[in-house]
């Protein structure tokens, strides 16, 4: 079959590849449709940084995963083969994949988060598509069936391809203590704080601001539901927030990882209020802690999902897939994913929101 394998920077190549052998507890997967995320653009961009360089060393003994990498975990496909031991998923179902590897993929003993049901930050995680040997960019895949969650009727393959980013922002806003009639302010509006965005105001959000440089994304912010946008290189962002919200947000989360939106999500919540991290650094942030001790502001964090969180997701998608279909750049064959996928993200990065690779494109 054919996969999109990520071999060093800039070398991401089609190869056949031999098909996966589906084990008792396991499903195996016609893709449909793949999201190219941003980890996928940064690892293309100046990995390998997840797996070691040397492709006979594994990253781990749990997932064996070791390059060249099948990359793409942003996944949704109809089941094609159920293993024995599989109970509760038949043949021509339609999943996407809850992309976190926890112990209970590995038959590992349970760690302590695990226990508690916060799979996400299980002391051995890893990720489908990222540093285990199933990737989303190919015609077939395996995956455990605890991976798997079921697409509601009437919700596309197209959309559900969503579902996974989607799911990110979803426990973003779970973890922050978010509560509706809040104000919130999202830092950045790529991908995930579009999806912020989207979903805190379908939570009931009072107000909304989104900050962002580019003109584009701003565009896209308003599309997804922003109250307000500002460009802080035209207007003062805490000037607005005091207009729109009083003393500060409830909560601000902070989606583009540098000092300057950092400083301004620490500033712009109010005493009391919450900042939250969703950014993968590219270099370390100073942090004055006395703005968090004389505020008593709460800074938090968070890291992939939950199945609660896909849940919650699957829900929204059900009665509000329309408004997310238009969070679709672009759809492009696994032949062209590089050409016009990955290389027209890296070139053209604003005018993006999110371009799906096409599989089977099956409904
Ligand atoms: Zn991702
Ligand atoms: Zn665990």
């Amino acid at each position: 079959m054919k996969a999109l394998r990520f071999y060093s920077a800039k070398d991401l190549r089609v190869d056949d590849v031999p098909r996966p052998e589906c084990g008792a507890d396991e499903v195996r997967l016609k893709i449909a449709y793949v999201g190219i995320c941003g980890s996928d653009i940064h690892e293309y961009l100046i990995g390998p940084s997840i797996l070691p360089a040397d492709p006979t060393k594994a990253v781990n003994r749990y997932t064996g995963g070791r390059l060249p990498q099948i990359m793409g975990h942003e996944i949704s496909a109809t089941i094609v083969e159920v293993g024995k031991d599989v109970q509760g998923y038949k043949v021509g179902q339609r999943v996407a994949v809850n992309a976190a590897i926890d112990d209970r993929h590995h038959g590992h003993e349970l760690c302590d988060p695990c226990e508690k049901g916060r799979h996400n930050i299980c002391d051995r995680i890893s990720f489908y598509g990222v540093n285990s040997p199933a990737g989303g960019f190919a015609e077939e895949m395996v995956v455990k069936s605890v991976a798997l969650v079921p697409i509601p009727d009437g919700v596309s393959l197209k959309i559900a391809a969503l579902a996974e980013p989607l799911a990110v922002a979803a426990h973003s806003i779970r973890m922050s203590g978010f509560q509706k009639g809040q104000n919130a302010i999202v830092f950045g509006a790529g991908p995930i704080g579009t999806a912020l965005t989207f979903l805190l105001k379908d939570a009931g959000a009072k107000c909304v601001m989104v900050s962002e440089v580019a003109s584009s994304r701003l565009e896209q912010a308003k599309a997804a539901g922003a109250d307000r946008t500002v460009n802080p290189l035209e207007e003062k962002v805490l000037d607005v927030v005091h207009e729109l919200m009083g003393t500060g947000a409830d909560v601000a989360f902070e989606a583009c990882g540098l000092q300057a939106t950092f400083d301004a999500a620490l500033a712009s919540v109010k005493t009391g209020g919450t900042i939250f991290n969703v950014a993968i650094l590219e270099k370390p942030l100073q942090l004055n802690t006395n703005i968090l001790t004389r505020g008593e502001k709460k800074l938090l964090a968070g890291n992939a999902y939950t199945a609660e969180d896909f849940d919650r997701v699957m829900r929204v998608l059900s009665t509000r897939g329309s408004d997310v279909e238009k969070f679709i750049s672009s759809v492009v064959p696994l032949a062209r994913a590089v050409e016009d996928g990955f290389e027209e993200i890296v070139n053209n990065k604003s005018k993006h929101n999110k371009i799906l690779v096409e599989l089977s494109g099956e409904h």
